[in-house]
């Protein structure tokens, strides 16, 4: 049987096997079999760069071999792997670390909660904490707004595709318009504050106000520092609690650890999760501020919080890259690259295109879902994974590890310009 036959094979067997539902092996059709930093390998022998990186779980690279090291010696010497919510010298190391290098030096303060091990716990018990705390149900959350496929965390998700499926009505929730929802010239934050300061508004006095300083799936759109420090200030008038969902914007993704940092933010929750571990493995927690960690022993449980090997990978990513200031400048420098770069072609190539994002998180605006998916189609046929975001799925949105060689970005942002060309050119296309 030759590769092409093998693949195609293989792949038939995905779909006779795995659930309708799966959703990247159809955008990137192909066998990945091994990787390293951004790039990945196919069974059949292709190499692609890699600008997806696990929706922003990968930000240090695929297999980061100082942070491999550190959990093939944790494994190798017989530490305990998994012990529910046991203390282990792992989990001590961690919050120690994380306390010292990360929450110290920004003078910030917090208390660890870890969750079961993907995003959406985090959320839910985020949510579930602030109604504990505040004794009210409401949670205001935003328009595009992105948090997880859980009943509570899709019910403060704005996307009517996952909403539908979730089969119940989805509660709890008010919807307020994202910074600049409404265009340049409403300030929405006046509009939120209108609302909860009206006690005839209609709407209930919320236990929390939950919100992404970036809207990863909701296609890249920047809140201005102004913007979350009114929300914040808002979220303080009326008795809220601010939680920030740095799940995917967190860990450097913007240039500094926490995406809030900009803005001189202190939520009383931070989520965190994505590329918390730093090599892929599921990890997620909860910082809670001082004075709100209300839980009883035991009243939020869950049989994965704070896997151990995932703690020793977490533990690591921080030694290797956030002691100093060079990484996080070194993201700064990457991150205006990318956006100059892709702001060069927005405007050699139309002048709809828009390109938005802070850090390394950028996207950009094809305007048209046809567009958008086009072009990534084609370039992931000349050997680059990118993905799409947005409400319409009209944003491409490049996600590259921040730990990219700077000729590898450059190639990957070269293969993108080529599919967009390419495009644009189709016969009858626009
Ligand atoms: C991915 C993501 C989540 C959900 O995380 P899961 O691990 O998929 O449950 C929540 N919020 C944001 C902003 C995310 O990007």
């Amino acid at each position: 049987m030759d590769g092409v036959t093998g693949k195609r094979r293989k792949m038939e067997a995905f779909d006779a096997l795995e659930s309708n539902v799966r959703s990247y092996s159809r955008s990137f059709p192909a066998i990945f079999s091994r990787a390293r930093g951004s790039i990945m390998l196919t069974e059949d022998g292709r190499k692609l760069i890699d600008f997806l990186s696990g929706a922003g779980t990968l930000n240090y690279g695929h297999n980061n071999h100082g942070i491999k090291a550190a959990i093939t010696e944790y494994l190798a010497s017989d530490a305990v792997v998994h012990g529910l919510d046991i203390a282990t010298p792992a989990k001590l190391e961690f919050m120690e670390t994380f306390s010292s290098v990360i929450l110290r030096e920004r003078d910030l303060e917090y208390r660890f909660q870890f969750t079961g091990p993907t995003g959406a716990n985090g959320i839910e018990a985020a949510l579930k904490l602030s109604r504990k705390v505040t004794g009210r149900q409401n949670i205001i959350s935003f328009t595009h707004g992105y948090h997880g496929m859980s009943l509570g965390a899709i019910a403060a998700s704005g996307n009517r595709f996952y909403r539908r499926a979730s089969g119940v009505s989805l509660s709890g929730t008010t919807f307020m318009p994202y910074d600049r929802y409404l265009g340049p010239a409403v300030d929405t934050a006046d509009y939120l504050r209108k609302m909860l300061m009206d006690e005839s508004s209609g709407v209930d006095s919320p236990a929390a106000i939950l919100v992404e300083t970036v809207q990863g799936e909701g296609g890249i759109n920047v809140a201005s520092k102004q913007w979350l420090q009114s929300i914040q200030a808002i979220a303080k008038n009326v008795g809220a609690l601010f939680i920030v969902d740095d799940i995917q914007m967190g860990c450097g993704r913007t240039g500094e650890f926490f995406s809030f940092e900009f803005a001189a933010l202190s939520p009383d929750i931070v989520v965190l999760s994505k590329s918390l571990s730093g090599y892929g493995l599921p990890l997620s927690m909860l910082l809670i501020k001082e004075g709100l960690d209300a839980w009883r022993p035991g009243e939020h449980t869950g049989t994965f919080r704070g896997n151990n090997l995932a703690l020793v990978s977490a533990t690591a990513a921080i030694n290797l890259y956030w002691r100093c200031r060079t990484f996080s400048q070194g993201v700064h420098r990457m991150g205006e690259l990318m956006r100059r770069r892709l702001e060069a072609i927005a405007s050699e190539h139309g002048n709809s295109l828009a390109v938005r994002g802070r850090g390394m998180a950028l996207g950009f605006d094809c305007q048209t879902a046809e567009i958008a998916e086009l072009t990534t189609r084609k370039a992931f046929e000349k050997g680059l994974i990118v993905e799409r975001c947005g409400p319409v799925d009209q944003v491409v949105k490049f996600l590259p590890a921040l730990t990219i060689d700077l000729e590898v970005l450059n190639r990957g942002l070269e293969i993108f310009e080529e599919s967009l060309v390419e495009t644009l050119n189709r016969p009858g296309g626009a």
